[in-house]
């Protein structure tokens, strides 16, 4: 180190020494080409801070295009059950029209035509009897299950929570979302267990996870997502966690935890 130090104070001078502004009015011609020298340094320089540049701002970029990407996934996992009610999902729809007076978010608009032409097209038909509801529609939908289980001699708190588990407390219903849609049969529109016998159903639970939606309530998970069965209800996630919860086998519940830190469940919980 300390060597090194001495040959940079014996050579610094000698650089001094050769640097055209020393030299004023001697070797002229060779500063001239020394200044050449050091013009097209310069310029390479420059190029290179420019390339350079271009490269981080390419990369800065892509780190944008990829957060925008993993953004719009983690919205549309959005996590609402009877736990996690919709004003703390931070989820906003933005609704567009899918005919016959329904709704849904603008993110799985197009999946859902898609799948329901090639439903169809199948041989299939697919009839959406429930998409995006207001809280209002929710209200109602809530106080009319309610009404007919008091009706049928059930307490008022049995018949609450036995609605809450059938069409879900207003404000934890994924259909305030605009991601879920309840899609039927239309030759056979009951909605009970009868429905995963229809062809349409079939073909639905068999491909919908091509199109980026699940069977959100399967059979047997009502433990984990605090909803009956319901081989009707499918619910929008994107194409890269319909594949993966498909292949899995789990929940949304289930695929969240698997998947995302325990802050980030906590996020979605709180
Ligand atoms: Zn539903």
């Amino acid at each position: 180190m300390l060597q090194a130090q001495i040959i940079d104070a014996d050579f610094y001078p000698a650089v001094v020494d050769t640097h055209p502004a020393a030299r004023k009015g001697r070797n002229a011609g060779p500063e001239r080409a020394a200044l050449k020298r050091t013009g097209t340094h310069r310029a390479a320089l420059r190029v290179g801070v420019l390339a350079l540049c271009a490269v981080l701002l390419a990369l800065l970029a892509a780190r944008v295009v990829l957060w925008a990407g993993r953004r719009q996934e983690t919205e549309l996992l959005v996590l609402v059950n009877p736990w996690n009610r919709i004003e703390h999902a931070g989820f906003t729809p933005r609704l567009v029209d899918i005919g016959d007076g329904q709704q849904v978010d603008e993110r799985c608009a197009e999946a859902l035509k898609r799948m329901l032409a090639d439903c169809a097209e199948a041989g299939n038909d697919p009839l959406v009897c429930s998409a995006y509801r207001t809280r209002e529609t929710q209200k109602t939908l809530y106080r009319d299950k309610v009404e007919r289980l008091e009706a049928a001699g059930i307490s008022e708190q049995e018949a609450g929570a036995i609605a809450a588990m059938e069409v879900a407390r207003p404000g934890t219903s994924e259909h305030e979302l605009g991601l879920a849609v309840d899609v039927v049969d239309a030759g056979h529109q009951a909605l009970d267990q009868s429905q995963e016998n229809t062809a349409t159903q079939k073909w639905l639970m068999e491909n919908c996870w091509q199109y980026g939606f699940i069977l959100r309530y399967p059979n047997g998970s009502t433990g984990i997502t605090g909803i009956i069965y319901e081989p009707w209800h499918y619910r929008y996630v994107g194409t890269e966690a319909a594949e993966q919860i498909r292949q899995l086998g789990v929940t949304l519940e289930e695929y969240l935890t698997m998947f995302y830190s325990e802050e980030a469940v906590v996020r979605f919980e709180r």
